[in-house]
């Protein structure tokens, strides 16, 4: 569960949230806080980041996890009609420490993007093989039956 307000104390996040810490908001409201990232991969680089502590998407409560997508969402549109020479945005997570996330309180990436910008994913050796269908099933088998035991994303009517 979601570590209530006032957050965690060694949380940078946190801080930022509870007035601590400087940052430079774009929004903020009842749930969610957005402000530029002191370490931009592009002018513009925005984090997205909800009031209460938690370190990972699923943690949040699903009200808290609407608005923090409905906030981005909308900010990406910002960023397109801004100033800023904005042709795409990159949206991105890192939901846990392997998948880079260095600040242990969720956010989301907002990066304005060009043509041949530089910014980019790296991918690992052997990436651009295209698996056989049937090994594409064998891995959804072990992923189907957590989707149905998941309340959340049964759709009333299924
Ligand atoms: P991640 O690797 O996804 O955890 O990204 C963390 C991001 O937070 C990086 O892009 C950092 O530049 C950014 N960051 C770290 N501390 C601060 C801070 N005090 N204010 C704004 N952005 C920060
Ligand atoms: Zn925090």
């Amino acid at each position: 569960m979601p570590t209530s307000d006032p957050g965690t104390a060694d949380c940078i996040f946190c801080a930022i949230v509870r007035g601590d810490a400087p940052a430079t908001f774009v929004h903020q409201d009842d749930l969610v806080v957005a402000f530029l990232d002191i370490r931009p991969v592009q002018p513009g680089h925005l984090l997205v980041v909800p009031r209460v502590h938690a370190q990972l998407l699923p943690e949040l409560e699903h009200r808290v996890l609407g608005r923090l997508w409905s906030v981005a969402i909308a900010l990406d549109t910002v960023l397109r009609k801004s100033a800023l020479p904005v042709e795409a945005v990159s949206v991105y997570v890192a939901d846990g420490e392997a998948a880079g996330q260095e600040v242990a309180h969720v956010h989301i990436h907002l990066i304005p993007r060009r043509p041949h910008d530089g910014f980019g994913f790296r991918f690992p050796p052997g990436y651009g093989r295209q698996p056989q269908r049937a090994e594409l099933e064998t891995i959804a088998e072990g992923i189907r039956p957590q989707v149905a035991a998941l309340k959340t994303l049964q759709v009333s009517g299924d």
